[in-house]
């Protein structure tokens, strides 16, 4: 698999100061901001701030560095948001993951029962 980023994208935008963001969580490597078209009471994207199209991207070329503070911003979105009762963490990964925006990010759902992880 070839990974070609396109940094046009909507997060590097957002990443570049284009675009606006309800920021929660920020680190040195990692952004976690409020979905804008919430499907729970909790949506929260964690993305890094390197320029990687999806989660097996960024798990093969991300640094040690990287991928720590990146896991650092999942948990501390996880305290912040109160999700002692559970969550869902979800990445879309390229067309059959459906898969809109080409920056890898984590979808933190929660705030309510989620049901069975798949439909159809
Ligand atoms: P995915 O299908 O995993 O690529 O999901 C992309 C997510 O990005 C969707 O849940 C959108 O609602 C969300 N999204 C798109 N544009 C923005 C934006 N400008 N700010 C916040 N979330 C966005």
């Amino acid at each position: 698999m070839k990974f070609a980023y396109d940094d046009q994208n909507i997060f590097a935008r957002i990443l570049r100061g284009e675009i606006p963001n309800k920021t929660v969580y920020e680190n040195d490597h990692a952004l976690a901001f409020q979905d804008i078209n919430p499907q729970a009471p909790v949506h929260v994207l964690v993305i890094p701030k390197g320029p990687y199209m999806s989660l097996d991207h960024f798990a093969r070329d991300a640094s040690p560095d990287e991928q720590l503070g990146f896991m650092q911003a999942v948990a501390e979105v996880c305290r912040i948001s109160d999700l002692d009762d559970g969550f869902r963490a979800i990445a879309n990964a390229r067309a059959h993951g459906v898969q809109e925006v080409p920056h890898y990010h984590m979808h933190i759902l929660g705030g309510r029962p989620l049901g069975r992880m798949l439909q159809g």
